[in-house]
């Protein structure tokens, strides 16, 4: 497969970290995660976390459907940032997790609040992965050695050596703008405004992206973990109509903390009018907790915004499993 490259991406690597080229973004150091993770606690300013919960609705899915589906377009969230797309005959999972924890540790760390919607044994045969970025609700170890190395992987820079340390194979490393061909659907490794690293030693090592996939019939984004930032305008300016935007809600309190790497729902409509997209698919909400709002925020927030903006009809909030189809 020939990855082609496209010049017109500012710097963002200076020979041995990733950064954000964006006027949008402000560093947060190691110190700030301390102040979030500990001082906040201590204080009283971080709510506890026994705020309430989604409520899971068995048979949202068809997967004897989405196992025959080759023709047309579906889309079924299975949590968190795990997507199962169905488009121009291909089957595609974008970062997968189904495990119990998003952690490096089987016993501590983030733990799941809502099963996988679509559990792993009634996946239809995944022709592609997509991965956003390294961090463990993205990158999961378990998920991705399951799969092995039946499907294809894109990663951006630098993720490449982790799934090799897994025993992927099937992979293609790329950089911001770089595009390849997959089955006549064209790829676009596009930027987003996050950070990346698996341990406090490694922050910033490889690369975080969006996706942008346009196929014959349809166009779809992946957004990934993404701040507001200039890059939605530019990615609409360079590649045109987008029909489907995966965006994400949720992980965004406290602001002062979240706010350059984390969208809220207002971020995210805004990303939404920026890339003039058709359909917004709401992602990164109601599956782990990892940041301070209450958990059934992200989609209350979203629904109100967008029934004000009078756009409710172009937002599919999946319930988790749940899957839509192009009308
Ligand atoms: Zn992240
Ligand atoms: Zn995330």
């Amino acid at each position: 497969m020939v990855i082609q490259s496209q010049a017109s991406v500012p710097t963002h690597f200076n020979g041995n970290r990733y950064f954000n080229p964006f006027p949008t973004f402000k560093v947060r150091g190691n110190l700030d995660i301390l102040k979030w993770m500990i001082w906040d606690r201590i204080t009283g300013k971080r709510p506890s976390s026994n705020l309430a919960a989604p409520e899971f609705e068995e048979g949202v899915n068809n997967p004897d459907w989405l196992k025959q589906n080759r023709t047309q377009f579906s889309v079924t969230w299975i949590g968190h940032s795990t997507l199962l797309v169905q488009m121009d005959g291909i089957n595609i999972l974008t970062d997968p997790i189904f495990s119990e924890r998003c952690s490096p540790f089987s016993f501590i760390g983030p733990k799941r609040i809502m099963p996988p919607g679509l559990p792993f044994d009634s996946l239809p045969p995944i022709d592609l992965v997509l991965i956003s970025h390294d961090h463990y609700d993205h990158l999961d170890k378990k998920t991705i050695k399951a799969l092995g190395n039946k499907p294809f992987y894109l990663v951006p820079m630098g993720v490449g050596q982790i799934l090799r340390s897994w025993g992927i194979t099937r992979y293609a490393e790329m950089d911001w703008q770089d595009r390849i061909v997959f089955n006549k659907v064209e790829i676009i490794c596009t930027p987003a405004q996050h950070f990346s690293g698996r341990t406090p030693f490694n922050q910033n090592g490889t690369l975080w992206a969006s996706w942008l996939l346009k196929g014959p019939s349809v166009t779809f984004y992946f957004g990934g973990d993404t701040g507001y930032f200039p890059g939605f305008a530019d990615i609409a300016r360079q590649y045109g109509t987008i029909d489907f935007a995966a965006l994400p809600i949720g992980a965004y309190a406290p602001r002062w903390f979240m706010k350059s790497v984390h969208m809220n729902p207002n971020d995210a409509l805004k990303a939404f009018n920026d890339l003039q997209a058709k359909i917004f698919i709401p992602i990164h909400w109601g599956t782990f907790r990892l940041s301070d709002e209450p958990m059934e925020e992200p989609p209350e927030l979203l629904r109100q915004k967008a029934e004000a903006l009078g756009i409710a009809d172009r937002i599919w909030l999946l319930k988790h499993g749940e899957t839509k189809t192009q009308p």
